[in-house]
Formats: C-alpha cells, sequence, structure tokens
C-alpha cells in the first residue's frame, strides 16, 4: 500500500478519488488504511491520490510491501466483500 508522510496539509483532495475509500482524516492528518489500498490496481494505471497530492507527500509504504500479484488479489477479494 502508500502511505501518507506527515507533511500532509490536510486538503482532503485525495479522499474522495480513492477507489477503495482507503483514505481517511486520522489524528493529525490524513491516513491510508493498508488493508484497503491497492495502489489503484484493479481501477486505474496510476495511483489516484498521488496524481491530485499538491504536496506530493504520498509514498510507497516500505513497511507494507506488496507485489503487484498480491494487490491484484487483495483487489479481488475487495470486490468480493463489497
Ligand atoms: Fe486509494 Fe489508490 Fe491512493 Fe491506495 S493508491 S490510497 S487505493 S487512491
Ligand atoms: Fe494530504 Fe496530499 Fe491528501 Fe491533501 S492530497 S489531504 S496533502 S495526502
Amino acid at each position: 500500500s502508500l502511505k501518507i508522510l506527515d507533511t500532509c496539509v490536510n486538503c482532503d483532495v485525495c479522499e474522495p478519488v480513492c477507489p477503495n475509500k482507503a483514505i481517511s482524516l486520522g489524528e493529525e492528518y490524513y491516513v491510508i488504511d493498508p488493508a484497503l489500498c491497492t495502489e489503484c490496481i484493479g481501477h486505474y494505471d496510476q495511483p489516484q491520490c498521488v496524481e491530485v497530492c499538491p504536496v506530493e507527500c504520498i509514498i510507497v509504504d516500505t513497511e507494507h510491501p506488496e507485489t503487484h500479484e498480491q494487490l491484484t488479489l487483495k483487489y479481488q477479494h475487495l470486490m468480493a466483500v463489497k
């Protein structure tokens, strides 16, 4: 999944563009739920939050490294439980 750094300015433009509703306002700034973020695989070619973030504070979460295959499986699981 991706993660949001503390340089987030709480502008709220990323939250509505996430196809998995993985983004929400945390205690101090916006956060991504690693269980829901597929890095946009299954929905878009590019991570939509990264595309819209004005301060480029969204990066790959190295604590949750995932292969393309794992992200595809997560996407399929999320679609199945919807
Ligand atoms: Fe949502 Fe895609 Fe950003 Fe992950 S990469 S938080 S799925 S918009
Ligand atoms: Fe924070 Fe970037 Fe999302 Fe704006 S778009 S709320 S700065 S992570």
